[in-house]
């Protein structure tokens, strides 16, 4: 699924191995990626190979690292945290908040904001890092996008993001729920701005285009990685792929968003690749023209990077905690090479206040 976090990425190392997580990670993993969750199988078990050839560093092997002082988050809870749960629960909806343990919980629910999880709780797909459930999806429920808008209905928030599992076993992808979503949601919230995080609907040109054609204000897809690590950590996308959506939306003059997680096993210098392809191949179209260079199209927008955080023992690594001062130079490097908006931090989540990223952007500006 494009997680958000980080993904989506947006995931936490803070459950303890013990039977009854062990339990709950079969049961939520049907297509284990490898590895076994119980502690006293630690010098045996290493998901290393799957991220493999970073030559200059020892073979990694499962251990619980220490989470270092930059990455402690607010605790969940209070009035405005319990509201923004019954929310959710009494429309019966999902939220990647929760299925992928985001760490940020306690400070986004507290301002009332969830990142709210269309086309049911379970994906097509398994990715290393993602912590949301995995195997046979239930039918697509026709009434969910009435429930998503009814949710929002009177929220009084200024923007959401809306994100949804990987459904390849419908022949759209999902795509036609989508695209009603976001008209409900924009019927019931005209001046609240709609951002949606879509996975790659495998390439399919016409289930795009449907979701384009719906007009959200933000259209984000992650690349949760550098190119070298896609085969391990998100083999069911291909970079590549990613890179051609996000040139489709631009071309489309959308504004168009991605992210990825460090310390999953990429390089420095592969991120700084990633940009390079980034502003190139999402440039490559015939759509509107960049405002420095009239040679080249528009490309991306905007890239959240931010830390990642193993889920459970059965998911990938940490392979290293990337200290507060690379993500500034990610920031800064990004930024020198053309990408307008570079959000980078060690917590930051493709959804993590995006509304101050959709600030930041100058959405607001624009559309008041
Ligand atoms: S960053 Fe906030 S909105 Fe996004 S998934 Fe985490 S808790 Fe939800």
């Amino acid at each position: 699924m494009p997680t958000d976090p980080a993904t989506p990425s947006e995931s936490s190392a803070t459950q303890k191995p013990s039977n009854a997580g062990h339990s709950r990670t079969l049961a939520r993993h049907p297509r284990p990626l490898g590895g076994d969750p119980i502690r006293t199988l630690r010098p045996t078990v290493s998901l290393s190979s799957m991220i493999l050839n970073n030559e200059d560093d020892a073979v990694h092997h499962l251990s619980v690292k220490k989470k270092p002082s930059w990455l402690k988050a607010k605790l969940p809870g209070g009035e405005n945290f319990r509201a923004t749960k019954a929310n959710i629960d009494s429309h019966k909806l999902h939220t990647v908040c929760e299925e992928a343990a985001c760490p940020n919980m306690g400070e986004c629910w507290a301002r009332g904001i969830a990142t709210i999880m269309i086309l049911g709780d379970t994906c097509t797909r398994a990715c290393g890092f993602c912590n949301v459930k995995t195997g046979k999806p239930l039918p697509i429920d026709k009434d969910e996008p009435r429930r998503v808008a009814e949710s929002l209905r009177g929220a009084g928030l200024k923007h959401i993001v809306i994100t949804s599992v990987d459904r390849d076993d419908v022949p759209d992808g999902g795509a036609g729920i989508w695209a009603e979503t976001i008209m409900r949601t924009r019927e019931a919230c005209p001046d609240m701005s709609i951002e949606v995080l879509i996975g790659d609907f495998k390439g399919d040109e016409a289930a795009l285009q449907m979701v384009i054609d719906a007009q959200p204000n933000i259209i984000a897809h992650n690349l949760e990685t550098v190119r070298r690590c896609h085969p391990a950590v998100r083999p069911s996308a291909r970079y590549e792929r990613t890179m051609e959506l996000l040139k489709r939306v631009k071309a489309q003059s959308a504004v168009a968003k991605t992210g990825i997680m460090v310390g999953i096993g990429e390089r420095k210098e592969e991120v700084f690749e990633l940009f390079d392809d980034l502003v190139a191949m999402t440039a490559d179209h015939n759509g509107p023209r960049d405002k420095h260079d009239q040679s080249r199209g528009d490309a991306c927008d905007i890239i959240t990077i931010g830390q990642y955080l193993q889920p459970t023992r059965n998911h990938l690594p940490i392979d290293r905690w990337v200290h507060p001062d690379e993500f500034e130079e990610y920031k800064r490097v990004g930024e020198s090479k053309g990408i307008k908006l570079v959000v980078s931090g060690p917590l930051v989540r493709s959804s993590y206040l995006a509304d101050e990223q959709a600030d930041m952007f100058g959405l607001f500006d624009e559309s008041e």
